[in-house]
């Protein structure tokens, strides 16, 4: 189907979506706009939506170069990003390597604490009930998946992981922990969107031992570390000059 082009479908927190004219096709505009404990705090991160925007368009491909499928198409301009269409299944998954953010404050296991192997979670993509955490059960009690895919979920997840958890390692920055999103394309294929950036992942710079300046995420907003721009562009160097 093809649908007028540059009309807006869908503005969300970080990003705003476009009809572009061709079918199945949109556009993805990343925004500087910032917000962290489900939109309590807000502000702006200079030139968040260009690093962003790049970042995840260099993971994308990567990512696609070693058999993930995503729904990344091309960068358009540094803050633009021509995606394929999907259905957003509401389910935020989470993949954890080191213990840090909700994970500390809902067990108690100390920031940093090696977790082994990875671990994976669901959350409830819904801001109203506050992204609640789920249990398998109950995301097939709501619907929100298939059994077949919630096991396609969390094996995508873990290979996602893998590939990823490398690609920083040879950047010299450590995956923390990280957010996915999964859509269902036109052909009903489970394929990888939203977006890979700092502001979906915790990534620690392994040349700073101090626990405040390793930072290099959305932490440095949601904490007041400040320098958050700078560890931005430092992330997207590290990673525009690496592939896989
Ligand atoms: N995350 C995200 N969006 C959300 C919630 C979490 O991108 O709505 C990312 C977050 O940046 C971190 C990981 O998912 O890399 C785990 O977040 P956590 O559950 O620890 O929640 P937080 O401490 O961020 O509230």
């Amino acid at each position: 189907m093809t649908t007028s082009p540059n009309q807006k479908l869908y503005e969300g927190k970080a990003k705003i979506l476009y009809s572009t004219g061709a079918a199945n096709i949109l556009l993805s505009v990343f925004k500087d706009d910032a917000t962290a404990f489900n939109a309590q705090k807000r502000g702006t991160i200079q030139g968040k939506g260009a690093m962003n925007c790049t970042i995840s368009s260099h993971l994308f491909r990567q990512l696609e170069s070693a058999g993930i499928p995503t729904h990344f198409v091309g960068q358009l301009s540094e803050n633009e990003m021509q995606v394929k269409a999907v259905t957003i299944i509401p389910i935020e998954v989470v993949i954890r390597n080191l213990a840090a953010g909700s994970l500390c404050k809902q067990t108690g296991l100390e920031l940093g604490t090696l977790i082994a192997p990875p671990l994976v979670e669901f959350y409830y993509k819904n801001d109203e009930l506050g992204d609640p955490l789920l249990t398998r059960d109950r995301l097939l009690l709501m619907k929100l998946a298939t059994p077949d895919q919630v096991d396609q979920l969390a094996n995508l997840a873990l290979k996602i992981n893998k590939i990823l958890t490398d690609f920083f390692e040879d950047c010299g920055i450590t995956l923390v922990d990280f957010k996915l999103e999964f859509g269902l394309d036109h052909t009903q294929q489970l394929i990888l969107a939203d977006e890979i950036s700092p502001d979906t992942c915790r990534l620690w710079n392994q040349s700073e031992t101090d626990p405040s300046r390793r930072v290099m995420d959305k932490d440095r907003f949601r904490n007041d570390l400040g320098e958050i721009e700078s560890a931005y562009q430092l992330v997207m160097q590290r990673v525009l000059a690496h592939s896989i």
